[in-house]
């Protein structure tokens, strides 16, 4: 998902092995994004999409800089963090231990008095649904940075508590970002309701995919679309996904957040 066509591709063939002496349960890291590239590279196959369209997209929440410095030593370099506060100071310990070039997803809700670190410390933001954050994202993203990379985070929940926005606005969103200089608009991002029916699941997704293309229809250039977790991500990739965000799958289960 890099623009740069030099860097690594997640599934490059890179060493496997610890680069700093020995990182906690990096067999364990190892196996677990060797059998997830093969789950998504299946899932596009059975799709008819070529694997290397479908990017994958490392969800660390809650866990540390050890469990992702294995990930990285096994090629991952794409990050998705959902918490602000959690996220800065794994960002600094990762950056200060790893020899590789990670980037950074924020992918959780954002309150519009904290656009600012998000603009100087990320390199992509998935969760952008309304027009205001986006306009403090773009007045804060520093000069010397490259333009921030930017989903527009759809719901197709149908549930008025879920976050989003309503997909008859996400047009005239992306036209506003779109004019934004110092934000490149990718596409849309969703998390639809949990459900086991992949029949429900592909129509959520299917509906996502609709609104990417009326977008593009008009002449706004999308390249993205970002669904697709650790219990649906076949569906996502049957229907278009090109980043999968996955968590569990690759860390293994969450401790309950409490707060
Ligand atoms: C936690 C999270 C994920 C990953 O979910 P898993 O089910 O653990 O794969 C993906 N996207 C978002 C926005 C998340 O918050």
């Amino acid at each position: 998902m890099s623009t740069d066509d030099t860097t690594p591709a997640p599934s490059a063939k890179l060493p496997c092995a610890p680069t700093n002496g020995g990182l906690a349960g990096t067999e364990d890291a190892q196996s677990r994004h060797a059998a997830l590239l093969a789950r998504i590279a299946q899932a596009a196959l059975a799709a008819g999409r070529d694997p290397s369209t479908v990017q994958l997209l490392a969800v660390s929440k809650t866990f540390g800089p050890d469990a992702i410095l294995a990930l990285a030593a096994c090629g991952q370099r794409d990050f998705g963090e959902n918490y602000l506060q959690e996220a800065l100071p794994k960002m600094a310990a990762c950056a200060a231990h790893a020899s590789w070039p990670m980037q950074w997803h924020f992918i959780g809700p954002i309150q519009s008095n904290k656009t600012r670190p998000i603009a100087e410390h990320f390199d992509w933001v998935h969760s952008v649904e309304r027009e205001r954050v986006a306009a403090r994202l773009n007045e804060q993203r520093p000069a010397e940075l490259p333009p921030l990379h930017v989903c527009i985070q759809v719901d197709v929940s149908g549930e008025a508590t879920k976050s989003g926005c309503d997909p008859l606005e996400a047009l005239a969103l992306a036209r506003a970002i779109s004019a934004m200089p110092r934000l490149r608009l990718r596409g849309l991002m969703a998390i639809p309701a949990p459900s086991a029916d992949p029949v429900v699941q592909r129509a959520q997704f299917a509906r996502v995919k609709a609104v990417y293309e009326t977008i593009r229809s008009e002449g706004i250039d999308l390249d993205t679309l970002s669904m697709g977790m650790s219990g649906d991500l076949e569906e996502a990739i049957g229907q278009g996904a090109t980043i999968v965000r996955v968590g569990t799958a690759l860390f293994g289960s969450r401790p309950s957040r409490t707060t």
